[in-house]
């Protein structure tokens, strides 16, 4: 994988994680985009994580867990920074606070809501550290917290995360571990995503196993116990450690975590994985950055995501072809260049879902692509009836309207109106020569207009004037997608 993909946000739209993602998710899961339309409040912090260190033990008796993070920070805002926030599932408490010098660190703890999700409440720890941090330097603190793990169901649908041997998920979009920040998703939009490494050992009972996209450092199994110890390949946003009765099939530096009731579909999806990364790499060029990386079969209702070396994926992929086609979704973001966008506007998402429908189309003998965008676009158009606000913003504001959850659909009809006009290999060339051109330092969506016109010696101007510019589409869809 691309070593900037992991910078990019991609995930599924039911399994957006929490903070700018989660933001993504609450306009997804429908309901509070209202309420979250608020101007942003509090700061975000200048101070960010650049490395974590995590040891996580659960308890599947009690069901909670005990935990010691040490975070590696550094002040990248502009003015010194005394109190480092940190936010934590509402469930868990932190016991102790350390400095760099290994003091204890004067801190106070309450469970908040967030100030534009009230529905959201998190244990908010504020942490003072012994001198203000200085633009550009940094430190570490070292906490120990546990206890229960408290679902998100409420706000996330997809967030039922508890300690169960059966199934486990450590995960920022339930606050498993620390995340520097306030609780306010309009502060963490604008504060956009930021990477950082890490190490960490899971300790979890022998028949269990630990599955993460990182490099497995250690697996020791002593006295009942195995202590697994993974290291990111990549910097990433995110990171995350499921636990289940899991097997392993693993190829080439790949792996896929998969129940044991599925390892026929875990062969499929394998074969999948590998057939669709041969595709894309045809249509659009290699792919850059370290190549292995793991599919992790979760619970269906905990929903799919992808980081940059791991594609979490729900077992009704394991089950039947059809559900293949959110792993082809998955792994078309790989071939996404970062968004510089201050508010990206998610067309990816869209790209994605167009690809989807055509390695469907390929492989599963799945409608043409063209036939499903027109019955999309009959949906679509029926939402821009009801919805005053996909008549009124264009997708390029999609990001800073919170609209994103129609990125997935306007966005997918954008790119099968442009396979309509430029054809399949037109189409490849832009998106492909988009990543190869800026996968290592990220693009905006202008540049993604730009080089199409390059590439298209203009035939594309007027398709993104209609589709990405403006909201002409609402008017001109029967042009574009009615029978023919
Ligand atoms: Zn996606």
């Amino acid at each position: 994988m691309d070593r900037h993909m992991d910078q990019t946000p991609r995930r599924h739209r039911l399994s957006l994680a929490a903070g700018v993602a989660g933001l993504l998710a609450l306009v997804a899961v429908g309901g509070v985009a209202g309420q979250t339309d608020s101007p942003p409040g509090a700061a975000w912090p200048g101070t960010r994580v650049e490395a974590y260190e995590l040891e996580v033990t659960p308890s599947f008796e009690t069901g909670s867990l005990s935990a010691r993070a040490v975070l590696h920070l550094v002040n990248h805002g502009p003015d010194p920074e005394a109190e480092v926030p940190v936010l934590l599932n509402r469930l868990l408490r932190v016991s102790a606070v350390r400095g760099a010098a290994g003091s204890d660190l004067d801190h106070d703890q309450d469970v908040v809501a967030f100030d534009d999700v009230p529905d959201l409440r998190v244990n908010l720890v504020r942490i003072r550290l012994t001198e203000p941090l200085a633009p550009g330097e940094a430190t570490t603190i070292d906490l120990d917290y546990g206890g229960e793990l408290a679902a998100y169901t409420e706000v996330f649908g997809y967030v039922h995360d508890r300690i169960d041997p059966a199934f486990t998920i450590l995960r920022e979009d339930a606050f498993a571990y620390p995340v520097v920040g306030v609780p306010s998703f309009g502060a963490r939009i604008r504060a956009g995503l930021h990477d950082f490494r890490y190490t960490a050992t899971v300790v979890v009972p022998a028949p269990l196993v630990v599955a993460n996209g990182g490099e497995l450092l250690g697996r020791e199994t002593r006295d009942g116990v195995t202590r697994y110890t993974y290291r990111s390949i990549v910097p990433s946003w995110r990171m995350d450690f499921a636990i289940a009765p899991y097997r392993v099939l693993e190829r080439d530096g790949r792996r896929v975590f998969y129940f044991p009731e599925d390892s026929v579909g875990a062969r499929r999806v394998f074969d999948a994985l590998e057939a669709t990364k041969a595709l894309y790499a045809d249509w659009f060029g290699p792919l850059h950055g370290p190549q292995g990386f793991a599919v992790i079969s979760v619970p269906k209702e905990f929903g799919a995501q992808a980081d940059a070396t791991a594609i979490i994926q729900t077992a009704d992929a394991f089950a039947d072809a059809r559900g293949l086609e959110s792993l082809y979704h998955e792994v078309s973001h790989l071939w996404n260049a970062r968004a510089l966008d201050e508010w990206p506007p998610r067309w990816d998402e869209g790209l994605a879902t167009y690809l989807q429908y055509r390695v469907a189309e390929l492989r599963d003998g799945s409608p043409p692509v063209a036939e499903r965008a027109r019955t999309l676009a009959r949906r679509v158009r029926a939402d821009a009836e009801r919805n005053p606000r996909l008549r009124e913003v264009p997708m390029i504001d999609y990001g800073r309207h919170r609209m994103t959850d129609a990125s997935y659909t306007v966005g997918t009809l954008l790119f099968a109106a442009l396979e309509d006009r430029l054809g399949r290999p037109g189409l490849d060339r832009i998106v492909g020569e988009y990543y190869q051109r800026y996968h290592e330092t990220g693009a905006t969506t202008q540049d993604l207009v730009r080089l199409a016109a390059e590439l298209s010696d203009g035939a594309s101007d007027q398709l993104f004037d209609v589709w990405l510019l403006t909201t002409r589409w609402v008017d001109e869809m029967e042009d574009w997608f009615g029978e023919r």
